[in-house]
């Protein structure tokens, strides 16, 4: 098979500067080096390569848009890049990232104090401090602000109860952004995952996201002292405010899952034959080639405006719900059609397409579903709220 050099229909090559190029030519060679050869043994063991975090680490990926505290500054184009070459190897791998940089560190930089900054970020930047984002229960998932998890006020802290469930890197983390209602609002407040009370179990029998842990986390009368509360937090917006950070990171991943897809079917059906002939030959064969190629170059040209108006600052959650479902979409359509153009082939581990598919069911529902953000966009399109 030749190997992966982008797909890049419309020359937006030309659209990223030295720099991006070059940060996503650093991370694509890690990715076929250090992280390719690990994807089929973790995602068949169930589990996430921490082999990789040190360099993930040395590549700055890790809080890689946020400034200072050990964080590499980077702008949303390149983090972009990043994102989608990450994903390109397995959506498991992404998230980790994601989660980690989006999710926590975001969460710490954007409503910390500086104390609390100065505490975790360059632990986290330099990967000795691994994060988790607990804002799901099992009976709160796209009612996220219906949650149960609860603080109260004790003397000189507080004590939270409660229960997160589906939470990436549960059982890895050191500390976990956990979201709970204190006075009725909701706010969040870093919990080291070692203090008494606190208990986890991963969540086994997956078949989507293999390639990354996900489990719950129980907090019976745990006590925190003030310095967890992230003073900024002051209701649910805030913790969707990371998550809009995170769904920027999908928008362009999805597009790395898709674009290994199309090359490697397009490289399959070059060498397979039937009939006497290539199967990249056979005209409904290359309908179905063309059709992925112009989805997934549409994919690509809306995350990269998405990026131009967040370097503007005029990024606004409506694109944000609007990409991350097409984008998401349009990748699990291409990762299924491609299994198809495979075969029988396609349904083993040989081939990514179908693995990709199985995470791509995963990227659908998490981080708000598809029907969430098609609600989120119809709201914004015709005022009248349709979600509940
Ligand atoms: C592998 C994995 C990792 C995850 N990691 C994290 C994490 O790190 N942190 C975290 O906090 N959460 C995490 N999640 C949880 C994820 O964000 C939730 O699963 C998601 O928000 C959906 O919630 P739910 O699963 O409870 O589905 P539900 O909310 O029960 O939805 C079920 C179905 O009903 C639809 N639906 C719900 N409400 C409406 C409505 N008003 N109108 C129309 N349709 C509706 C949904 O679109 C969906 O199709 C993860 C999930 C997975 C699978």
């Amino acid at each position: 098979m030749n190997p992966y050099k982008g797909i890049d229909l419309l020359n937006l090559d030309s659209q990223f500067t030295d720099d991006e190029r070059q940060v996503r030519a650093t991370i694509r060679e890690w990715v076929d080096r250090a992280a390719m050869p690990e994807v089929e043994s973790s995602f068949n063991a169930g589990s996430f390569p921490v082999n990789l975090v040190e360099s993930l680490a040395d590549l700055g990926i890790f809080g890689a848009h946020l400034d200072g505290y050990g964080c590499a500054g980077l702008g949303p184009i390149a983090y972009g890049l990043m994102m989608e070459e990450l994903e390109r190897a397995d959506s498991g791998l992404r998230s980790f990232a994601s989660v980690q940089s989006s999710l926590a560190m975001t969460a710490i930089h954007e409503f910390g104090s500086e104390k609390q900054r100065q505490l975790y970020l360059p632990d986290m930047a330099a990967g000795k401090l691994l994060g988790a984002f607990g804002l799901t229960e099992a009976d709160h998932g796209s009612d996220a602000g219906s949650m149960e998890t609860n603080a109260v006020r004790i003397d000189g802290g507080y004590c939270i109860n409660g229960a997160k469930y589906w939470i990436t890197n549960a059982t890895v983390a050191g500390i976990v952004i956990l979201w709970a209602k204190l006075d009725n609002a909701i706010r969040a407040f870093v919990v080291d995952t070692s203090l008494p009370g606190v208990s986890r179990e991963e969540i086994h029998n997956k078949l989507s996201m293999r390639m990354s842990v996900t489990g719950g986390l129980t907090f019976q009368n745990v006590v925190v002292t003030e310095d967890a509360l992230l003073e900024g937090t002051k209701s649910l917006g805030s913790a969707l405010q990371c998550l809009n950070s995170a769904r920027y990171s999908i928008v362009w991943g999805v597009n790395g899952a898709a674009a290994d897809c199309l090359h490697t079917t397009i490289e399959y059906t070059k060498n397979r034959e039937q009939f006497g002939k290539s199967l990249a030959s056979f005209q409904l064969v290359q309908q179905k080639l063309a059709d992925m190629a112009a989805d997934l170059s549409r994919s690509q040209l809306l995350a990269l405006q998405l990026g131009r108006l967040k370097e503007q600052g005029t990024l606004h959650w409506s694109h944000v719900s609007m990409a991350k479902f097409s984008n998401t979409q349009t990748a699990l359509d291409i990762a299924r059609t491609c299994r198809d153009l495979l075969g029988a082939a396609g349904i083993t581990m040989d081939f990514s397409p179908m693995r990709h598919s199985m995470n791509l069911e995963t990227v659908n529902t998490y981080e708000g579903t598809r029907h969430m953000h098609q609600l989120i966009l119809g709201r914004h399109l015709t005022g009248h709220n349709a979600i509940g």
